[in-house]
C-alpha cells in the first residue's frame, strides 16, 4: 500500500473544524500551497502520506486524490468518525452494525460513492480523559469493520489521555495489537506511559512535531530517545498533524518539511541514528500499512 520512501503517518491533505471551533483558520482548505509544499516533500523523499481525515471533517477524497496526482505523493485515505464533540447524531440511533457497514462500504467500494477507496479507519478518537459513549460506539463499529476487512486502525487521543484504554478496549475485543497505532502519544510528555503502551504491542505515534505550544520538540527528542534504548524503535512513526491554514510556509508557518528540515536534524544532534531516524520515517509505516 505505501512506496518506498518516507512517510508522514498522521495528516489532513484538507480538514474543515470551523464549524464547531469558529475560527476559518480551522477550514484548511489550500489546494494551490498544499500541493507546492507536499511537491517539496516529494523532493526531500516523502513518497506516502497517510490522510486521517474521517466523517465530520469535510472529508473529500476528489480534493486529496487531485493534490495526490498534482504533487506524486500516494496519500492514503480514511474512515471512520473523530472524537464525540465532531460526531454527527445519526451515530446515536444508528446501530453498530450499521455504522460498520458504513466504513466497510468505504473501504470496499469507495469514500462517500467516490472511486477512492479508504485503506484504514480513523483516527477514531477519544476525548479528555474520556470514552463517551457515542465514542465507544465508533470504536466498536470499528472493530467490527477491521474484523471484516483487515484494515488497520489508527487513533485519536486527546492530549495524549486515554490511549491505555484505547489498547484496553482493543485487547478486550481480540484485536491483534500491531494492527492498532495510537495517535499523538508525544503530546503526554510521558515517556513511561508510552512505553507502558508499547509493552502491549501497539503501534505509536509521534505525530504533532513542531507544535511547540502543547511540547517542546526537545522533549520529544529525549523521549524517542528512551524509547529507543528500551528497543521499541520499530513501533513509532512520526508525522505533524498539520490542521490549520496557518500551519502552512506560505502563511506563515512552520509547513510540512519542518519535520525532516529541523526535527530530523535535532534527532541527529541527540544522537539518534540515521537507521533508526529511517526505520520511524520509512520501514515502520511500511512495515504496519502493509
Ligand atoms: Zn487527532
Amino acid at each position: 500500500m505505501l512506496l518506498e520512501g518516507y512517510t508522514y503517518a498522521h495528516e489532513h491533505t484538507t480538514i474543515d473544524l470551523s464549524s464547531l471551533k469558529k475560527v476559518e483558520d480551522t477550514n484548511l482548505n489550500c489546494f494551490k500551497q498544499t500541493i507546492e509544499e507536499y511537491k517539496e516533500l516529494y523532493d526531500k523523499g516523502v513518497r506516502n502520506v497517510i490522510d486521517v481525515t474521517v466523517r465530520g471533517m469535510k472529508r473529500n477524497p476528489e480534493y486529496v486524490k487531485k493534490v495526490a496526482e498534482a504533487s506524486g505523493i500516494n496519500i492514503v485515505q480514511s474512515t471512520g468518525w473523530y472524537q464525540d464533540k465532531f460526531l454527527p447524531e445519526y451515530i446515536e440511533t444508528s446501530t453498530v452494525e450499521e455504522l460498520a457497514a458504513m466504513m466497510v462500504k468505504d473501504i470496499t467500494v469507495g469514500i462517500d460513492n467516490s472511486e477512492v477507496k479508504a485503506s484504514l479507519i480513523g483516527e477514531i478518537g477519544t476525548s479528555k480523559n474520556q470514552m463517551t459513549d457515542r465514542e465507544r460506539k465508533v470504536f466498536e463499529a470499528s472493530v467490527l469493520a477491521h474484523k471484516e476487512t483487515g484494515v488497520p486502525i489508527t487513533t485519536h487521543t486527546t492530549l495524549g489521555t486515554f490511549g491505555k484504554e484505547q489498547v484496553e478496549f482493543f485487547k478486550s475485543k481480540d484485536i491483534e495489537l500491531n494492527k492498532v497505532v495510537i495517535g499523538h502519544v508525544d503530546l503526554t510528555g510521558d515517556v513511561e506511559y508510552v512505553l507502558s503502551l508499547l509493552r502491549e504491542g501497539v503501534y505509536v505515534e509521534f505525530d504533532t512535531i513542531g507544535k511547540e505550544n502543547y511540547m517542546p520538540d526537545q522533549t520529544r527528542v529525549e523521549m524517542l530517545k528512551k524509547i529507543i534504548e528500551e528497543g521499541f524503535e520499530d513501533k513509532i512513526f512520526l508525522s505533524m498533524d498539520i490542521t490549520r491554514r496557518s500551519h502552512l510556509k506560505a502563511n506563515g508557518g512552520l509547513g510540512y518539511a519542518y519535520l525532516l528540515d529541523t526535527f530530523v536534524p535535532l534527532m541527529r544532534k541527540n544522537d539518534i541514528s540515521e537507521p533508526i531516524i529511517e526505520k520511524m520515517l520509512s520501514h515502520n509505516p511500511r512495515a504496519f500499512y502493509k
